[in-house]
């Protein structure tokens, strides 16, 4: 029988091409999201892709018990990945409490539930903002987390070690669970269908939504943050990942619980290319995929921004058998795709 994967956030940006993925590697998959952040467009899409109209879809808040609770009891989970937390560092910053409640409570009831239902294999969600401005690169597993400069960065780093803590303190009970955390660098681009993507509310606070937006005409000017770092073109370096590829080492991940694989109970990965690209760098290479001029200018450097940050990619490699596959080049025009979409699909 195929192994069931709960997703919760699963109508989100990275949720819904993971349950894509997933399902197109033979997983059973329930999705769980309150849609605070998306609507159904996501699922819509996902249920398209994979031609499964029938793919379980719960519209809870995990910050209620009794809601996780009944999942865990209408279906026989395998593995859990939770993405169902907000992600926005400058809200994070002004609205803590809103953050801490909303990320952790959420966190906190996946975990008991799973404990409370005999255990389970549990994949969180996590980012390279743990890392801050690391100052060796690029960021191995092992690189030191730094003190995090947002609410949103502290949730990340709480809910990796409460992940930790609870792997370690169920390894010889009866009802385990087991934990990856997966770091993300910077997910970007979207499914070669176009049929789902990122969609922001408002105005994106991301590099990519904001281009192809500016590209579409929605936003007049692309502000590039800063072009006097000690870089080479003098703007930031970050590692971007190909939504698809990101999704694909989540299923690399659920297999390798499910199927017993993992090494300890608790493992890490670094989620990226190991390729680091400059701001402007990218929006030249989306300006010649995609064959157009973009407006932008350059302003001041952004607040909390690190200079760079790339991933080493070595044990993500190894030891998940994954690797990124497509050029940032594919992926800016997947995600300039996905924002035409939008445009003449009335979404936007
Ligand atoms: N950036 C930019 N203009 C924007 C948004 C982002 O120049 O409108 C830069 C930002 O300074 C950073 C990079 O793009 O160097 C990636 O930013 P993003 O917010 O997408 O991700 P982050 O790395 O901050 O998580």
């Amino acid at each position: 029988m195929a192994k069931k994967v709960l997703v919760s956030g699963g109508a989100g940006y990275i949720g819904s091409h993971v349950t894509v993925e997933l399902i197109e590697a033979g997983y059973d998959v329930v999705v769980a999201d309150n849609l605070s952040n998306c609507d159904m467009t996501g699922f819509e899409g996902v249920k398209k892709i994979t031609g499964r109209e029938e793919i379980p879809f719960y519209q809870i808040d995990c910050c209620d018990y009794a809601s996780v609770d009944m999942l865990f009891t209408e279906h026989k989970i395998d593995a859990v990945i939770h993405f169902a937390a907000f992600k926005a560092v400058g809200e994070s910053v002004a609205e803590p409490l809103m953050y801490y409640r909303n990320n952790l409570v959420s966190f906190l009831n996946i975990l008991e539930v799973a404990k409370n239902h005999g255990g389970c294999n549990v994949l969180f969600s996590s980012s390279a903002t743990v890392y801050g401005e690391a100052e060796v690169l690029p960021v191995t597993e092992q690189t030191p987390r730094l003190p995090s400069t947002s609410p949103y960065g502290n949730t990340k780093q709480m809910c990796e070690d409460i992940l930790r803590d609870v792997v370690f303190a169920t390894s010889s009970s009866d009802a385990v669970i087991n934990g990856i955390a997966l770091r993300y660098f910077n997910p970007i681009g979207a499914h070669p269908s176009a049929l789902i993507g990122e969609l922001p509310r408002g105005v994106p606070n991301n590099l990519v939504p904001f281009i192809t937006q500016t590209a579409i005409g929605k936003r007049e000017c692309l502000s590039i943050f800063g072009n006097d770092y000690p870089t080479e073109d003098g703007t930031c370096l970050r590692d971007y990942i190909d939504v698809v590829d990101l999704a694909k080492a989540h299923v690399a991940a659920v297999s390798r619980m499910v199927e017993g694989r993992m090494k300890k109970g608790y493992e890490i990965f670094n989620v990226g290319t190991g390729r680091p690209v400059s701001v402007y760098e990218l929006v030249s290479a989306f300006e010649k995929v995609n064959n157009l001029r973009l407006n932008y200018r350059f302003v001041d450097r952004r607040p909390g921004d690190v200079m760079a940050i790339w991933a080493d990619t070595k044990l993500a490699n190894e030891e998940l058998g994954w690797k990124a596959e497509r050029t940032v080049e594919e992926t800016l025009a997947s995600a300039w795709a996905w924002e035409k979409y939008l445009a003449g699909s009335g979404n936007n």
